[in-house]
């Protein structure tokens, strides 16, 4: 008999704000939304920011024969974690069932994630009318400390220290433990007990680390974030496995991001950075935990440097081509060390000798340049590249 698996996949990963800047594309510029598919099939979704749109693109070309009903935690009412719920195209098809689960909040009383959903959707902010969305919507008021069954799943919730307040969310499979613990300032002794209570011995442990440790004690304090020693922190006390750096801040570029991680790895055996399109798979046989990207040019370990033969257009119009090294390759885009210096938004034909699943492989890959630096050797250009194809 094979091992019970769940799948947890990273839509978006950013706080606050999407960011579209070229600098954050590596770690991705979408709002919170996470999806997490358990051995029995529960599919469950985490916030609804605009990570949830790219979800949603996906559904629809999937080929799903029932009608699926998803399971979706709202863990507040903050922008950047509502905002992809218009954009989320299954909600705009019949056949489509959502049971939604989020708290009464003071400000908005009875049915607040019903009423989240109609001014988003009020003229003259939304060009949709809001009974387009025609998929089954279920809505269940929770409270922090409250403990459930979905399917074969046992779901807890607690209350976090935020602004207007923030449900944590603790998902039990029979493949693992997730605790999902976004938007949290440690500092009240109540509260960081009920943190560490979510966290307890999970396999995965989401927390919020937006702000540095100095920006946490000094002028990001009360802003309602953590920072990656205090999940640090929080990951030992409460034994947990893995700790996942979360919601990263809109004004972090990937190399800030780069180091708060390198910086809690060295307190942590254990520590990603969240990265849109990184998937965890727990429970797999002999391996607990496996994470990777999806797809061919992601499943590639990301600090490891790819030898590869770039083509191009020089800055003074002459073509080039060189062999060279690429690395930071995500699903976006890479970072190409190149001596020659392209034209900004020119056009870059990288071909790239990767490990393949048989063996090493040849991938060709097209893009555009959208960054020009100094590169680490002397006499080296930094080219940032968004792959198009
Ligand atoms: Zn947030
Ligand atoms: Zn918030």
């Amino acid at each position: 008999m094979s091992n019970p698996v769940a799948k947890l996949s990273f839509w978006g990963v950013r706080g606050s704000t999407p960011t579209v800047d070229p600098a954050t594309w590596r770690y991705g510029g979408n709002t919170p939304c996470l999806e997490l598919v358990a051995p029995d099939g529960t599919q469950f979704i985490l916030d609804c920011g605009t990570g949830l749109r790219m979800l949603g693109s996906r559904w629809g070309s999937a080929d799903v024969a029932d009608p699926p009903e998803a399971h979706i935690f709202v863990t507040h009412y903050h922008w950047g974690h509502i905002q992809g719920l218009p954009f989320f195209s299954p909600l705009y098809v019949e056949k489509n069932r959502f049971q939604f689960y989020s708290f009464r909040s003071k400000f908005l009383g009875r049915d607040s994630l019903k009423q989240v959903f109609e001014a988003q959707m009020a003229l003259p902010y939304f060009p949709v009318d809001f009974s387009a969305m025609s998929a089954r919507r279920r809505f269940r008021e929770v409270d922090g400390g409250e403990t459930f069954l979905i399917g074969e799943n046992k779901i807890t919730t607690k209350w976090l220290n935020h602004p207007q307040g923030c449900l944590g969310f603790r998902i039990e499979t029979p493949a693992g433990t997730v605790a999902y613990a976004t938007d949290n300032e440690p500092g009240d002794p109540k509260l960081d007990k009920s943190l560490r209570e979510l966290a307890v011995g999970a396999d995965i442990f989401i927390n919020d680390a937006q702000f540095t440790p100095s920006q946490l004690a000094t002028t990001r304090k009360g802003w309602g974030h953590s920072s990656w020693r205090e999940g640090v922190t929080a990951a030992r006390d409460a034994n947990a496995k893995i700790l996942v750096l979360f919601h990263h801040d809109p004004d972090s570029t990937d190399r800030m991001v780069d180091d708060l991680l390198n910086q809690a790895r060295n307190e942590f055996d254990s520590v990603f950075a969240a990265s849109e399109g990184m998937v965890i798979t727990l429970g797999a046989a002999n391996e607990p935990v496996q994470a990777h990207m999806p797809g061919s040019r992601t499943a590639l370990r990301r600090e490891a440097q790819f030898r590869a033969c770039v083509s191009g257009v020089t800055a003074e119009g002459q073509k080039f081509q060189e062999e060279t090294f690429v690395r930071d390759l995500s699903i976006q885009g890479a970072l190409v060390s190149l001596k020659h210096s392209p034209r900004m938004q020119s056009e870059l034909q990288v071909t790239m000798e990767t490990p393949g699943t048989n063996g090493i492989q040849e991938m060709r890959l097209r893009g555009y340049v959208v960054r020009i630096e100094e590169g680490v050797e002397k006499g080296t250009t930094a080219v940032g590249v968004v792959f198009t194809d």
